[in-house]
């Protein structure tokens, strides 16, 4: 890589953030498209906001965004696309004159995975399991493409109502249909609708000794296609899945989709298909 007085900083700020596969994205996809652009990990133990603050004066291009700042960020920065905003996190800041504009690029990565693998949410029931920040994005999404039933599932049940209330807010004001039901993870039998899309949002799986959410095969009989946000192969729910002829997605794509989103955004281009499979070599490479 080539280094020069013109070369423009991109970066991802969070903590922990060493272990992203941000950087080798990134970095692939400007050296592929001849951009003068580094992308760097901020591993960032202060105030998060003095750090945004310090970015824009520092001349930085964009960055993502990580746990635990998703939310935090939105303090400082100087206008916010009105998804992001109802989703309430923001994972990408783009550089305007006064400032940083927040993004949610997890939806968009969500929906072009959806798109890729045929899933078509548009009068879909959708059961999601979990509600932290990842299955806020997908259950926007699923009322985006106008899901016909969304239940969420959640250890913590409050969880899973405040996304239900936010999600209904934006069903209300853009006219759509979706119906949005919650119930604790262990009342996952209480489900009504015998045919659903299950979108795995918890972190259960990130290991490999992990179980499932769910581990009861009457409940995976009846996913038609199982989206599992974790990266992994073969996760605990990924085999009951599949094991009960449901179609399987990993998280992988969803990574990829996000961090092109955001790329796209940073740049104002379009990334080209050559690309996009030149990241997906790399992240399954890893
Ligand atoms: P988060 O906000 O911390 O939420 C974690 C979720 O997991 C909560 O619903 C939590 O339930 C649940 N959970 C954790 N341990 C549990 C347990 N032992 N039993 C039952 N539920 C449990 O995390 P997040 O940001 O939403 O991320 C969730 C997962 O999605 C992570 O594994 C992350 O790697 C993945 N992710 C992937 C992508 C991608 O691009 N593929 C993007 C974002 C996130 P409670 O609310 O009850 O604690």
């Amino acid at each position: 890589m080539h280094i020069d007085g013109n070369t423009l900083i991109l970066g991802i700020i969070g903590n922990p953030v060493r272990h992203t596969m941000s950087p080798a994205i990134h970095n692939f996809i400007s050296k592929k498209l001849g951009k003068n652009m580094v992308y760097v990990p901020f591993e960032v133990t202060g105030d998060v906001r003095t750090a945004v603050k310090g970015a824009f004066e520092l001349g930085i291009k964009g960055m993502n965004v990580t746990v635990p700042y998703k939310s935090d960020v939105i303090d400082v920065i100087c206008d916010i696309d009105d998804m992001a905003d109802r989703i309430g996190a923001v994972n990408t800041l783009v550089r305007k004159e006064n400032g940083y504009k927040g993004y949610n690029t997890d939806i968009l990565g969500l929906e072009r995975e959806m798109k890729d693998e045929d899933i078509n949410l548009n009068g879909e029931n959708v059961v999601l399991i979990g509600a932290g920040g990842a299955a806020r994005a997908a259950a926007f999404l699923a009322a985006k493409h106008n899901a016909n039933n969304l239940v969420i599932l959640n250890r913590t049940l409050e969880k899973a109502e405040a996304i239900a209330e936010d999600v209904r807010k934006y069903v209300s004001d853009t006219g759509k249909n979706t119906v949005v039901k919650t119930y604790a993870l262990s009342d996952y039998d209480k489900i009504e609708e015998n045919s659903f899309v299950a979108v795995q949002c918890t972190k259960i799986g990130l290991k490999e000794e992990d179980g499932a959410a769910i581990e009861d095969t009457e409940f995976y009989s009846k996913v038609t296609a199982g989206v599992d946000l974790i990266y992994r192969e073969n996760t605990k729910f990924q085999m009951m899945v599949r094991e009960a002829g449901g179609r399987v997605y990993t998280g992988l794509k969803m990574l990829v989709y996000q961090g092109i989103a955001a790329y796209e955004l940073w740049n104002d281009i379009t990334v080209d298909d050559e690309t996009i499979e030149g990241v997906m070599e790399i992240v399954n490479g890893r």
